[in-house]
């Protein structure tokens, strides 16, 4: 298959990370479930895609390809899987390392590279002893087929001598360091397990009898599976014919859950430690509205749509009217034309057309939920002008971005973050707005209802949670030679 680079990046803003889903349920189509499953988790990744399944004794059949979740999968395909329980997942991959042999999930035989058991293997988040694991496993003799760090789990899970997958995961994930919420599968199990600071994010539900697993309840919903609740830090869950076990494997120093997830990753309709996003959304537009008015302003636009239910809590809370001056095409991140000289001239109008009927004249409000590197929001700030707005208040419901993440997102490097070294009214200048002002911390932890010792806002903070990681050290020297997912 060729490789697939979109042409259009859906924003600037980082890059999301991965998406994993696991179930047990002999009596349902277990691999059409987990089609749909990554199919409400396709914001997570789109650059592969990927589904193992099994009978219980029989082995395990993988599928995985570039491309989306519907391009990967036909109907025949998922006859072909059938079985009792599977997996999958949905990956966005750094540029360069978009290769088949990184999409997930990952498959070892047994007796591959001294391999114990078959498993596949599917994982969200990023190692950050990735290098060192990687030596000493190969260091024994034990092969590879990709450059994810995914596989060093997989590898370490398939070489271990104990005789029970769960066994073998109590003993290698305390060696793991970083971000890990994963989902594995032997013949007759899943097992999925989540790091000890709980970065990323991983729910459990239910389906009649039986369970599943996912990055996000959105993946239940579509499945008419039930959200039973976060798996815990540290924890692990067996989903198997005797229904569900759970585990602790190792107790973290601190729980260190990404508060990004709140603000951007996840879809709004997705709930996390028991908050609805849509709504935590809406509120730090309301705080925001309180911590940064814009008094001169007679109208609130959304970025759409990662800035809507924030422009919404604005509006609410400012007593402002609320419309739509920028439509957004939203089939843009799946083209994977080029668009050309003639059209790249005219740069976002593929992504936003601004009304001028709507925001000519007026004073605008423009709320969206975050600024990386900024180049997106420099062009809707002159689109907007150029279609007659009046004034351009940039409103961002996050605090400025200033460090790398080393826990599985892909942001710019610190020189390319706009916020970087500069104040608000810089970066305003930068971009070409009248105004420009960010949410603090503290209001996004009061639009959470979250503690932040609990979380990581490294981001903005630059206050890793994680012992071995701090800004000055190179995001390459944990990830090199490795890709990360
Ligand atoms: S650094 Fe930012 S994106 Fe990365 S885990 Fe922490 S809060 Fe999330």
């Amino acid at each position: 298959m060729p490789e697939l680079q979109p042409s259009l990046d859906e924003r600037d803003g980082p890059r999301d990370e991965c998406g994993v889903f696991g179930i047990y349920a002999p009596e349902h189509d277990v691999s059409r479930l987990a089609y749909f499953g990554l199919f409400a988790l396709q914001h997570r990744g789109q650059e592969s895609a990927g589904i193992a399944a099994a009978d219980r004794g029989g082995y395990i059949i993988t599928q995985r390809a570039l491309g989306l979740v519907n391009q990967v999968f036909k109907e025949h395909d998922l006859r072909a899987l059938a079985g009792d329980l599977a997996i999958g997942h949905v990956r966005y991959s750094t540029t360069g390392s978009n290769e088949w042999e990184n999409s997930q999930p990952v498959h070892r035989s047994a007796g591959q590279g001294g391999g114990n058991r078959e498993l596949a293997l599917a994982h969200n988040g990023n190692l950050i002893n990735a290098v060192e694991l990687h030596a000493e496993l190969r260091a024994q003799g034990v092969q590879f087929t990709s450059t994810s760090d995914s596989e060093i789990i997989a590898a370490l899970l398939s070489t271990h001598p104990a005789d029970r997958i769960e066994d073998a995961a109590a003993e290698v994930v305390p060696r793991l360091k970083g971000a890990f919420s994963t989902v594995a599968m032997v013949r007759d199990r899943v097992i999925a397990f989540r790091d000890p600071a709980g970065l990323r994010p991983l729910v459990l539900g239910q389906l009649g009898d039986r369970y599943c697993v996912a990055s996000e309840s959105c993946a239940f919903d579509i499945i008419g599976a039930t959200y039973l609740r976060d798996v815990q830090p540290g924890e692990m869950v067996t989903l198997s014919e005797k229904g569900i076990s759970s585990r602790q494997l190792v107790e973290g120093e601190r729980e260190a859950f990404c508060v990004f997830e709140y603000i951007y990753f996840a879809r709004p309709d997705s709930r996390m430690n028991g908050t609805l996003l849509q709504a935590a959304r809406g509120r730090m537009g309301e705080i925001l509205a309180r911590e940064a008015p814009a008094p001169d302003a007679d109208l609130v636009i959304a970025v759409p749509d990662s800035g809507n239910a924030a422009a919404r809590g604005f509006a609410r809370a400012a007593g402002l009217p609320q419309d739509d001056g920028l439509i957004k095409n939203r089939y843009v991140a799946r083209t994977f034309i080029q668009p050309g000289q003639e059209l790249r001239k005219h740069g976002l109008r593929m992504k936003f057309n601004p009304l001028p009927e709507i925001v000519g004249g007026r004073k605008l409000v423009v709320v969206d939920d975050s600024i990386v590197r900024g180049n997106t929001t420099r062009q809707i700030v002159q689109m907007l002008r150029d279609a007659g707005a009046a004034e351009v208040h940039m409103r961002i419901s996050a605090p400025p971005i200033k460090h790398p993440c080393h826990y599985g997102i892909d942001m710019s490097s610190r020189e390319e973050m706009i916020a970087h070294g500069r104040t608000p009214e810089e970066v305003a200048a930068e971009l070409g707005a009248d105004s420009l002002a960010y949410l603090s911390l503290e209001g996004v932890y009061e639009a959470v209802r979250g503690d932040r010792a609990r979380h990581c806002d490294a981001c903005f903070s630059g206050e890793y949670p994680l012992a071995g990681t701090h800004d000055a050290q190179s995001k390459d020297a944990f990830e090199l030679p490795l890709a990360k997912v």
